[in-house]
């Protein structure tokens, strides 16, 4: 009761609502049954608020920048500077300090930039719900709900708010997340005892759960943080970015390396000490930079925006990532099972043809525009002068939840697109559609489901009896109905040989076709239900729809036949229909298809052989979906597969990538799925795939740079060390390549753009590990060539006369200039680096090198970063010299990949 009163900013409520009338529900909220007025529900929603719960608090930027510091690294740094200033060595803490804050700052900017990134793309996915106002349905923001509005409930839709249900046609609920209980419940409207308990009260629909089946309508009594949900406070939605395979398997990787330095480093210090060599202090020193470049401390942050702007460009091709990790998965997808209504075809539907039990029709436009007539052998006809139409026409204006509205000179559908076209047919037939849906008011509804392919309305009729308007698959009406009207207006026999005959010619033509029936019941009939409709019903007639492929599908299907992607249409139309858009859309040219029913006969083994080579599965359940992922997988394939309805939320979070439908999904969908396309489009998924995989590409790049190079530079310290050679780098010039060459160089790779062929490619295999053998073959070949590069002139410098500080800014350069060229490399991982594409690279990697190269003059020749870093300026000859040893590394680098490419890739299928 206390929740009541909390509850109404409008009314006061003495009771719950449970126990009162709807009415009276209504009344308190000073609403009624044609819904809010606009102005009502705007004034509501500023007094209000927005219809949403509290999300966890985010971090703050204070608290935010604090935890970059939050790491064993730079605890250890920070550790080391501490140190160098207590030894003297200001200048060498003071560097220490400066790469700790840098790293701090260019962590906390990326990380920022991507959970921005991330932000942006998880609001284009809102929830919506379709509400009632001014007596008009309109689908809104699930966070504009406001108390008193009057909310629909479909199969599907997630209840937006705490609704009183003021109608219910065999409505369940699924109400897991605020009962726990996983069965769907069953809602009715009668009101109930105060004292019923919340997973007891059938008259509400509580926020946060599904309708698992039927549909309702209630009005909202509690929005926010009044809901049930809100109350409890659990389910708040937790912002937080799961990490993808990749990311775990770095950081692991990470932790290790970071340790394993460590006790490699404290090995050196024991050793060099030992042997003297080197004073403590400047083998302390010697060992911290040993640390510091060995360990990939900028790595994360580079990972991370990789992956965001992965999300990004995704977003801007329609494909809306919901989980993180399936970034990385759509690389792999080996599999797309696919819908084929609006997701292949373009979901704008045209009766085109109908078929009586004697006769048979044409019908001619196009779209929703109510122009076109009916046409029999060629000739316009009034449908009054023939019998069997009126009714047909009939049922399709009864049995029907769509809108035609107009929109300036054009007409629009809302709601079911199939249904639209029926309001359209019945308009070019010149039926007041009104007038009918006076005559026969509808009682009640049985609505559509893919699981039963019917739906149907109860109607007085003018007897004053009552009947059943019926539309749905051919099939399934054949088998309800025992008689058919003839052209005359009378029931005869059913001739099924007939009708399949007629129902194949215009499915064949890739025509969707819908059938129509009426069965009649006692006067006193109030609801109904599938049970009603096992027989005794009588066959009117067919329709059929055209729906043409999406254009821009039949390329998608090609660059997937290339990516040696294969697509399976998984559809609940009839087959013939499914093959024919199966063949126009280049699928195959002679598509295999196999019916749910077919599949039902199949035991595993069986159907383990006929999916490899199935384009089609038609007439299928939700149920056949989920045991096709589960086949697919078992050959261990990557599979992704796309839904609408709610009963396809248990195959899409079994995929590996679950692909719900942003405009024609259910709520349900969505929220299984790990991507929504914001089109329907298949081609978005297509695309989403070919991103997937250069996202992918890129991670692999930047971890390919970073590695090899950072223990590449770690090496030549560490070597000096054990040999007891002059160092050819001092501590904090390590520390400055380190910086430099992360911060500039690393970052640059998570704007690479998708290689070319980079859909030519079969799919990665999926569950690699990062550390294969490749990277770290990888990692020794560019360790070995950047010890022969810094040692080479270093010793070279030296013989020249040169003193040791110049030597060393020479191997400084060096390294350097051997990392960009190398980066270059990397950028292709799967062809030649030496292109002319190659060679001009792109924006950020040129901004990078620029960076780098200013950075590099200022150390060179800066008489202040002299002083700081002990360097010398260099002659332009040594300059020169240090250009040809970068060209000498990419020519030996791309060799090396062509050797490697030629002679291993085709036997392990790695590159
Ligand atoms: P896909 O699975 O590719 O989206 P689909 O839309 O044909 O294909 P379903 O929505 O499961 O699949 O529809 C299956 C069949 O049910 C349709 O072929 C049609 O005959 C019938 N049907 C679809 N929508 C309705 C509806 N609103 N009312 C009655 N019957 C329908």
């Amino acid at each position: 009761m206390s929740r009541a009163k909390k509850n109404t900013t409008t009314a006061a409520a003495p009771q719950p609502w449970h126990s009162m009338a709807p009415s009276t529900v209504l009344e308190r909220f000073k609403s009624n049954p044609h819904g809010l007025t606009d102005q009502e529900a705007a004034e509501r929603y500023q007094k209000n608020g927005p219809n949403r719960l509290p999300t966890y608090k985010r971090r703050g930027p204070a608290i935010r920048l604090f935890l970059q510091f939050h790491n064993l690294l730079i605890y250890v740094l920070i550790g080391a500077a501490l140190l160098s200033l207590v030894l003297g060595h200001g200048i060498d803490a003071l560097v220490i300090a400066a790469v700790v804050l840098l790293n701090a700052l260019i962590g906390f900017i990326q990380e920022g930039q991507a959970e921005k990134a991330l932000d942006a793309i998880r609001t284009m996915i809102d929830p919506h719900c379709s509400v009632l106002r001014d007596n008009c349905r309109h689908s809104i923001a699930a966070d504009h709900v406001v108390p008193g509005d009057i909310v629909f409930l479909d199969a599907g839709d997630r209840v937006p708010a705490d609704l009183r249900l003021l109608s219910s046609h065999a409505l369940h609920m699924d109400e897991a997340a605020l009962t726990g209980e996983s069965l769907p419940v069953e809602k009715h409207t009668g009101s109930l005892a105060q004292s019923t308990a919340l997973a007891d009260r059938s008259n509400m629909a509580y926020t946060g759960s599904y309708v698992a089946s039927g549909q309702g309508m209630g009005v909202v009594v509690a929005t926010a943080q009044n809901t049930q949900l809100g109350q409890i406070g659990t389910m708040l939605q937790k912002v937080e970015v799961p990490k993808t395979p990749l990311i775990i398997q770095m950081d692991q990787f990470a932790r290790t390396l970071a340790l394993l330095t460590l006790s490699v480093a404290a090995i050196a210090f024991l050793y060099t000490t030992l042997i003297g060599t080197t004073p403590v202090a400047d083998a302390f020193m010697a060992v911290i930079g040993l640390a510091v470049s060995a360990i990939p401390e900028g790595l994360p942050a580079v990972l991370s925006i990789t992956l965001a702007l992965g999300v990004q460009r995704m977003a801007k091709r329609h494909a809306i990532i919901r989980r993180l990790p399936a970034v990385e998965t759509l690389g792999a997808v080996s599999v797309i099972c696919t819908d084929k209504t609006g997701t292949l075809t373009r979901n704008e539907m045209t009766v085109s043809a109908l078929a009586l039990s004697d006769a048979a029709y044409d019908v001619t436009g196009a779209g929703y525009e109510p122009e076109g007539a009916i046409l029999q052998d060629g000739q316009t006809i009034d449908p009054a002068g023939h019998p069997g139409l009126p009714a047909l026409l009939e049922v399709a204006a009864l049995c029907n939840d769509a809108r035609i509205r107009k929109s300036g000179s054009t007409h629009v559908a809302e709601g079911d697109p199939m249904e639209a076209a029926l309001i359209t047919l019945a308009m070019k037939a010149g039926q007041d559609l009104a007038q009918i849906r006076h005559q026969f008011p509808r009682r009640t509804a049985l609505p559509f489901d893919a699981r039963h392919r019917f739906m149907a309305t109860l109607h007085p009729d003018a007897q004053g009896q009552c009947f059943a308007a019926i539309k749905g698959a051919p099939e399934k009406l054949l088998a309800i109905c025992t008689k058919e009207r003839n052209a005359q207006g009378e029931d005869r026999p059913i001739d099924l040989a007939g009708w399949h005959k007629k129902i194949g010619q215009l499915a064949a033509q890739g025509q969707r076709v819908l059938a129509f029936a009426v069965k009649s019941f006692p006067a006193d009939k109030q609801e109904i239900s599938v049970q009603d409709f096992e027989t005794d019903a009588v066959f009117l007639g067919c329709m059929g729809f055209i729906d043409p492929p999406r254009k821009e599908v039949a390329s998608a299907i090609k660059d997937c036949h290339t990516a040696s992607i294969h697509v399976v249409m998984i559809t609940g139309d009839h087959a013939a229909t499914a093959t024919e858009i199966a063949r126009q859309i280049g699928l195959s040219n002679t598509p295999e298809t196999i019916t749910g029913a077919e599949l039902d006969r199949m035991d595993d083994p069986a159907l383990a052989a006929a999916i490899t080579k199935t384009d089609v599965f038609a007439r299928t359940t939700p149920e056949h979906k989920l045991r096709l992922v589960e086949a697919f997988q078992k050959q261990k394939r990557v599979l992704a597969m796309t839904g609408d309805g709610v009963n396809d939320a248990p195959a899409l979070k079994r995929a590996d990538v679950g692909v719900a439908m942003g405009k024609k999904g259910t709520e349900a969908a969505k929220q299984a799925a790990d991507m929504v396309l914001a089109d329907d489009n298949f081609s978005s998924i297509v695309a989403a795939v070919r991103e997937g995989r250069t996202v992918y590409d890129n991670l692999m790049k930047v971890i390919g740079w970073t590695l090899p190079t950072s223990i590449g530079e770690a090496m030549t310290i560490l070597i000096a060390l054990f040999f007891g050679l002059a160092l050819p780098v001092t501590p904090v010039q390590i520390l400055w390549i380190n910086m430099i060459t992360a911060v500039a160089l690393g970052t640059t790779l998570a704007f690479e753009p998708t290689e070319p062929g980079t859909m030519s490619r079969p799919p990665r295999k999926s569950g690699r590990p990062i550390l294969d053998g490749a990277l770290i073959w990888q990692v020794l070949f560019l360790s070995v060539l950047f010890l022969a590069g810094a040692f080479g002139v270093f010793y070279k410098a030296q013989a020249n006369g040169l003193p040791i500080e110049a030597a060393r800014t020479i191997v400084v350069n060096t390294l350097v200039v051997m990392e960009i060229f190398y980066l270059f490399s990397v950028r292709y991982i799967h062809g030649s680096s030496i292109t002319l594409r190659g060679v001009i690279g792109t924006k950020a990697v040129l901004i990078g090198v620029a960076l780098v190269a200013v950075g590099q003059l200022a150390f060179t020749y800066l008489p202040a970063m002299q002083a700081v870093f002990d360097t010398r300026p260099i002659s332009l000859v040594d300059g020169a010299i240090i250009l040809l040893i970068g060209i000498a590394l990419i020519v030996i680098v791309e060799m090396e990949k062509k050797i490697r490419r030629t002679f291993f890739a085709r036997k392990t299928g790695k590159i």
